[in-house]
């Protein structure tokens, strides 16, 4: 190839690359959807009446092959119920500068209290903020929910929430006042409207 043709040539690969498709993403102003199966941040669910389908079993952390998932299980009480069951997560949380969403945590849960969401915007300016507690991973109240703690529906025991036999709150539910974390119902209505909010938030 003579002197003149090598830089010819160089440029021969600019000049194709210039008619191919362009690849880059305009990310943050559009945001591409991802696969509806994306391992995303976590999502600890509810029965169909607002009680919490985690046990506190700790399962999850003992799958976790970063160490990223701190439980703390608790007794429900007849005053106090969070689950339907004998136990329930007091305590939950899931650090993402560890977690690799790798989803082994989902796979290990037995009640199906752990799933995974599409979202992906995991990035923040403190290391605190990435660790994200219970109430930040707790599902919204959907029609027919009363947030926990509540009594579990009138004439069923755990196994009927298992075989999907209840489907809404009983008629009268009412949220009972947290009385481990020494809550007034005037604490209790403002934690309901900070927790709207922040649901509202994730799902903008
Ligand atoms: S997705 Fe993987 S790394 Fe993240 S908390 Fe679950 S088991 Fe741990
Ligand atoms: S999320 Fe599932 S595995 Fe983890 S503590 Fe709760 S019930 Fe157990």
């Amino acid at each position: 190839m003579s002197d003149f043709q090598n830089p010819v040539a160089g440029f021969g690969v600019t000049f194709k690359a210039m008619f191919k498709k362009r690849l880059t993403e305009q990310y943050p102003e559009v945001k591409k959807p991802t696969a509806p199966r994306f391992h995303g941040r976590h999502q600890l669910n509810r029965h169909p009446d607002g009680l919490e389908k985690c046990i506190g079993c700790e399962l999850c952390a003992w799958a976790c092959p970063a160490d990223a998932i701190y439980v703390e299980g608790a007794d429900n009480t007849d005053e106090e119920r969070y689950s339907p069951g004998e136990r329930y997560g007091r305590v939950y949380q899931i650090n993402y500068l560890r977690c690799i969403l790798c989803g082994l945590c989902v796979e290990a849960c037995p009640t199906r209290a752990l799933t995974m969401t599409n979202e992906y915007e995991l990035a923040d300016r403190t290391r605190e903020s990435l660790i994200y507690t219970k109430e930040e991973l707790l599902a919204g109240l959907e029609d027919g929910m009363v947030d926990s703690p509540h009594a579990i529906y009138p004439g069923t025991d755990e196994q009927d929430y298992y075989r999907g036999l209840v489907t809404e709150a009983a008629p009268g539910t009412t949220q009972q006042v947290a009385v481990s974390k020494g809550e007034t119902p005037s604490d209790q209505a403002a934690g309901n409207e900070e927790s709207q909010e922040r649901q509202q938030g994730v799902q903008a």
